[in-house]
């Protein structure tokens, strides 16, 4: 009797195939392209990406998608637009873009708020200060950002604040399982004292008003790398030129030269 199993290979290929789809086969990605219209708007409002290189640039957009991918935007008591979404996944992208391997591990969803808020997250009442903020305790894996902020963090301005960037990075600082302004998942170790001295001596000059640098960093280490790193960001130049130690550490903490 011969073995007639080669009439079943049509069947069994068919078979590997829906096996593979349910079991092995990542989901089809959300957003699979970044599209003229989303060019554009980085280009006008995200001056970090307009100065990237062509091929930087197309690696910015990568990062982009993958991060739509892995984080729910939602709007509360707010519609959401497309510019919207882009500057919170820019403000992400951008402190890692030196580290083309490293991703966020440890946040799920940005919420957007319709203005600063209050310590009990409301957007009414009294004692509206914060504009960003990283969830804890139940709120892990969330980071709540003003909208209005967030675009004011991107206009070409004087100052140097960007509270996307700003939260973003007590993300980065928070990865190691410690958040105390001393980013040990990007920072190399020997870099650490150098880096604890220059925050302290920095901290000092800003408590005698003798720094440019938002005195609101000197009030920890913590919101020192926050603030200290929007500088970096949003105003490379000036930084370097005011805080050459400082940027020199943070070229190497953040593995670029902006
Ligand atoms: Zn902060």
């Amino acid at each position: 009797m011969t073995f007639k199993w080669i009439g079943y290979l049509p069947l069994i290929i068919i078979m590997c195939y829906i096996i593979w789809r349910l079991w092995f086969k990542k989901p089809d990605r959300k957003f699979k392209y970044i599209s003229e219209d989303w060019r554009a708007i980085l280009h006008h409002k995200v001056g970090y990406y307009a100065k990237l290189s062509p091929s930087e640039k197309l690696r910015f957009e990568k990062e982009i998608l993958y991060f739509f991918d892995a984080t729910s935007i939602t709007g509360v008591d707010l519609e959401i637009n497309d510019s919207d979404r882009l500057l919170v996944a820019a403000s992400a992208v951008i402190p890692l873009f030196g580290f083309p391997e490293l991703r966020y591990r440890n946040i799920n969803e940005v919420l957007l708020y319709k203005d600063a808020f209050n310590n009990d997250n409301q957007t009414d009442g009294s004692n509206r200060h914060t504009l960003g903020k990283v969830g804890s305790g139940t709120m892990n894996r969330l980071m709540i950002l003003s909208l209005p902020a967030l675009h004011a963090g991107f206009e070409q301005k004087e100052d140097n604040s960007n509270v996307g960037i700003h939260e973003f990075v007590h993300l980065i600082d928070k990865a190691d399982g410690v958040t105390d302004g001393i980013p040990e998942s990007i920072l190399q170790h020997r870099y650490v004292v150098p880096w604890l001295k220059a925050i302290h001596r920095e901290i000092k000059s800003m408590k005698h008003g003798e720094s440019d640098i938002n005195p609101y960093g000197a009030t920890s280490e913590v919101e020192f790398l926050s603030v200290a790193s929007e500088y970096f960001f949003s105003r490379p130049e000036l930084f370097k030129e005011k805080h050459p130690e400082l940027y020199d550490l943070m070229a190497k903490m953040y593995h670029q030269r902006p």
